[in-house]
């Protein structure tokens, strides 16, 4: 059976002599596994549309375990993305994240439309790469039924200035209820006002956005134990990009 759907490229397999296992974030059928044989192959008219990052409106043949690709029209494939290493672990890490949480069969909808406009504005390369970062995590979060409580203590309920927050409960706490998490992270008051722009603002727009070193630190280390706790797996694409963090000087300062 042959079906058509729009879909992001998330993740790429080398398989046998000259294919490639696809791992393909679509508009219809969710998270898919897709073979495309002989895509490793120069001659192969699928070799553009099966990168890393590729947007395709792609016709799929539908197996008993696999999907085939029979073809994979580039919509974007936001190259750009690859002359920066920063700005292409940031994004790696999205789609890694992306495909952990979007489920086989479940059309991600909105959450699909976020990749992509972080995916767009990482190829512009205009917007600041972390905050850029910490924006889209939480939208990516929010969508997959993640989204942190910020207006109210997750606890109590209770609306007194938060001054801690709970990864395991997800979301801030109250001076009162502060005691009953012991693996809470105190969080400023800032940075709750960060996470709610952030949620709430359109990544195009979070472009104005100036976010102080220091909250950006203290967001990375809420998000970190946050993602750890909700979504079970350890994203190789975070270290990688500790590990150039720490080369690249005036980046992400
Ligand atoms: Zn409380």
């Amino acid at each position: 059976m042959l079906v058509k759907t729009r879909g992001l490229v998330t993740k790429t397999v080398n398989f046998g002599e000259g294919d490639k296992i696809l791992t393909i974030l679509t508009e219809k059928y969710g998270k898919i596994q897709a073979m495309a044989k002989g895509a490793r192959r120069q001659r192969s008219k699928l070799v553009a549309g099966t990168q890393l990052f590729c947007y395709c409106d792609f016709v799929l043949f539908k197996g008993k375990t696999w999907y085939y690709i029979d073809q994979a029209e580039i919509i974007n494939t936001f190259h750009t993305i690859r002359n920066d290493l920063v700005t292409l672990s940031c994004c790696t890490y999205l789609m890694e994240l992306a495909g952990e949480v979007v489920q086989p069969g479940q059309a991600p909808g909105r959450l699909l439309q976020v990749v992509l406009e972080a995916l767009e504005l990482y190829a512009a390369g205009e917007s600041h790469p972390e905050v850029l970062l910490r924006a889209s995590e939480l939208k990516i979060l929010a969508y997959a039924g993640f989204k942190p409580q910020l207006e109210r203590c997750v606890n109590c309920g209770g609306t007194t200035e938060a001054v801690s927050f709970s990864p395991g409960s997800g979301g801030v706490l109250c001076p009162v209820c502060e005691k009953s998490d012991p693996y809470r992270y105190s969080i400023s008051r800032g940075a709750i006002s960060v996470m709610k722009l952030m949620m709430g603002w359109r990544l195009k727009k979070l472009d104005c956005l100036r976010v102080d070193g220091h909250i950006l630190k203290e967001l990375e280390k809420i998000m970190r134990a946050y993602v750890a706790i909700h979504i079970d797996k350890d994203f190789s694409s975070t270290r990688f990009l500790d590990s150039i963090k720490n080369k690249v000087t005036g980046r992400l300062k």
